[in-house]
């Protein structure tokens, strides 16, 4: 279709109402994908759980080296024995962790993750479209090589993140083992420390399951709109008392994509919803009728 025939198969598919209103807001918040959120969390817990289940399956033999040289008299010696059966035993769980995580295939779990979440946004996508402009999207236009590049990238980026993890993690374990040893704790602090610091690290691949869930999102949101013509978007904070006061300031305030807000007054960054750390601000379309350049479904075109 041409330019020109596109323009007329679009006025016509769009209420006369709205196309002389010029400037319409989507009639709709688009949600926070919470749903692949969901999903990411689920697979960082299960890639840390691989952390987990290596130290439990050793944890036996560290426990007898340690009540060996406890029970032994001559401390000096077998303390240098124990330190050596530690370190040898913690070398074969780091052998034991990476053939796990080889088996794991982060890859393709993520790309799992991010295929499901492009599916939501695009179904979300075309729903908001339909209430606000009374246009049909063509089915396919999103699937295929569409988003490609920006899941690429993101699945690339998520799993350099959270990739090291499980090993920093039993690196910082066999210092806990070997300084409370050397500290004289007991047995069941060392256990205690061990549990906090695997929490830690959990927590730690949580926060990254979030902020790469945002990232995501907003990757998609922005392609989506600009792609139709949006070059305008109203800033929706989630509205809870989690959002940062530098985004509350910014809620229901319209801004360009090519000249995004300041999301930090201290630093003075500039970013689009869900760019920033951990935010969950979405961008709710403004569609400048003129500008349009929606994939017309079958059902509106002449
Ligand atoms: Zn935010």
């Amino acid at each position: 279709m041409d330019k020109d025939a596109y323009n007329g198969a679009l006025k016509q598919a769009i209420p006369r109402r709205i196309r002389e209103a010029k400037t319409v807001t989507a009639a709709a918040v688009p949600k926070y994908p919470e749903q692949t959120q969901r999903e990411y969390k689920r697979v960082s817990d299960a890639y840390m759980k691989l952390v987990q289940e290596t130290f439990k399956e050793y944890a036996p033999r560290i426990k007898a080296a340690i009540r060996n040289e406890q029970e032994s008299s001559k401390r000096n010696d077998s303390l240098f024995d124990l330190q050596r059966a530690i370190a040898d035993t913690f070398q074969e769980m780091r052998d034991r962790l990476q053939e796990r995580i080889d088996a794991f295939d982060l890859l393709a779990h993520l790309r799992k993750v991010g295929e499901n979440g492009k599916k939501l946004s695009t179904k979300q996508w075309k729903r908001l479209v339909k209430r606000t402009l009374g246009v049909d999207l063509l089915d396919d236009y999103y699937s295929g090589a569409f988003f490609s590049t920006e899941l690429e990238q993101w699945v690339n980026d998520g799993v350099s993140l959270i990739k090291t993890i499980p090993q920093d993690s039993l690196d910082a374990m066999e210092n806990i083992v070997m300084d409370g040893f050397v500290d004289g704790k007991s047995l069941t602090d060392i256990q205690r420390d061990i549990q906090a610091q695997y929490g830690i690290d959990k927590r730690h691949a949580a926060f990254i399951a979030r902020d790469q869930t945002a990232k995501l999102n907003a990757a998609i949101t922005e392609r989506q709109q600009k792609d139709a013509g949006v070059r305008r978007y109203k800033w929706s904070t989630s509205g809870d008392e989690r959002v940062r006061s530098d985004h509350k300031k910014l809620d229901g305030r319209v801004f360009s994509y090519d000249d995004p807000p300041v999301v930090d007054s201290r630093t003075g960054r500039r970013c689009n919803p869900g760019q920033d750390y951990n935010c969950r601000c979405v961008a709710i379309p403004v569609f400048d009728i003129d500008e349009l350049n929606l994939p017309l479904g079958r059902g509106d075109e002449s």
